[in-house]
């Protein structure tokens, strides 16, 4: 009897090892699959809104750029900074970062 019961206690133990290792692999599966994709589409958005030149509707170069009411303003060339300082207003409609 003795024998028997010692037998069944490590069984359960065993089983009860196997139920820990599933739920830790089942975990850590859940926990690192959708964190990295999430987490590079944030920062690409809000880090950078942007694309177009407000002047000449060109790509912008990230290189020039000029700080307008503390938010950057990206153009395509540094003619079109100069046209943006002299008239920001009329320029500032076609920009994603003043829309709110
Ligand atoms: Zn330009």
């Amino acid at each position: 009897m003795n024998g028997q019961m010692k037998k069944l206690s490590t069984i359960i133990i065993l089983a009860g090892l196997l139920l820990v290792v599933m739920f830790v692999f089942n975990g850590c599966k859940k926990k690192s699959e959708p964190a990295a994709p999430v987490e590079s589409n944030e920062i690409t958005s809000a880090v950078f809104e942007q694309t177009i030149c407000p002047i000449m509707g060109e790509a912008i170069n990230k290189d020039i750029y000029t700080e307008y009411k503390g938010k950057k303003v990206y153009f395509c060339c540094s003619g079109c900074a100069e046209k943006f300082k002299a008239d920001p207003e009329k320029y500032i409609a076609k920009l994603p970062q003043f829309k709110d």
